[in-house]
């Protein structure tokens, strides 16, 4: 990979990254896209990174399908896939980057190590295919949010592109875990949209964060179809949760919840 990479620079192509965890459906395909259009060589990585996952079971369980996947990446503009074999693993080094506590929030707080393993993963990455360009979904907005730190600290030549979250018909966020939903899971799962739809109509009425809270708790988590694990309005520049009642300019609600034993996240911009 890293010769290729270097054969692109000599010819002064610019190369586009987009990292993933394969199982490929229309949101990575609209980050390839992206790529394509904005550089000379698009490449993509799938890695199932086993140190960000803090449930063994979520690992095991994690849905692959190379044929499937080498097709969609075919179809969508990518020249290059980058598909290490598991022992990848050894060559992952510890980065250090202060978080400030951006990593306890949230997925942070539900999912220790995470945000390091992530962190670490896409740091050797980075240094791999040394894209000029890297795509990443607003869907994972406090991974985004991390990679933009880590960036700034040690990658500045990079530039961070984020895609909007695409979605089903049904508004559920698309994501690989979907495919583990049964059919009465999945429309459990769509209430999640629903409440990131209403938490927005609320804000705009003038709404209490609280109220605001409540009200989602009530209408859409409910019962133990769709148990939640956290549901927040934060600041979109430092990720704290809000507790008042003037919203910053950018404000963001975030939610995770279980539909059976998937664990689904979504997030939406409240006051843009
Ligand atoms: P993953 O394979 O889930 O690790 O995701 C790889 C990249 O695709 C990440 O930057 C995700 O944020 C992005 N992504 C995943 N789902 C979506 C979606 N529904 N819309 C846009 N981007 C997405």
């Amino acid at each position: 990979m890293e010769a290729l990479v270097a054969q692109y620079k000599l010819a002064h192509k610019s190369v586009g990254f987009v990292p993933t965890m394969g199982y490929l459906h229309e949101g990575h395909a609209s980050l390839l896209r992206q790529s394509a259009l904005e550089n000379d060589v698009t490449v993509c990585s799938i890695f199932v990174n086993p140190t960000q996952f803090n449930n063994p079971e979520d690992f095991l369980l994690y849905p692959k399908d190379e044929v499937n996947d080498v097709l969609l990446l075919k179809e969508n503009g990518c020249l290059v896939l980058f598909a290490p074999e598991n022992d990848f693993v050894n060559e992952i080094l510890e980065v250090s980057l202060d978080l400030k506590g951006v990593d306890k929030v949230l997925e942070g707080e539900f999912r220790p190590g995470h945000f390091r393993g992530m962190v670490n993963i896409v740091s050797l990455l980075f240094q791999i295919v040394s894209p000029n360009k890297a795509y990443f979904g607003q869907k994972d907005f406090q991974q985004l949010f991390i990679v933009q730190k880590l960036v700034a600290q040690n990658f500045p030549e990079i530039g961070i592109v984020a895609s909007p979250t695409i979605r089903e018909e049904s508004g559920l966020a698309m994501s690989s875990r979907n495919a583990r939903l049964s059919a009465a899971q999945r429309e459990q799962a769509t209430k999640i949209a629903k409440a990131l739809h209403l938490a927005k109509s609320l804000a705009k009425e003038k709404r209490s964060v609280s109220a605001i809270k409540e009200e989602l708790r009530f209408k859409f988590f409910n019962n133990d179809d769709l148990r939640l694990e956290y549901l927040e309005i934060v600041d979109a520049q430092t990720l704290l949760p809000l507790t008042d009642f003037s919203f910053p300019s950018r404000s963001v609600v975030c939610v995770a919840a279980y539909a059976g034993k998937v664990r689904l996240i979504d997030n939406m911009s409240i006051n843009s």
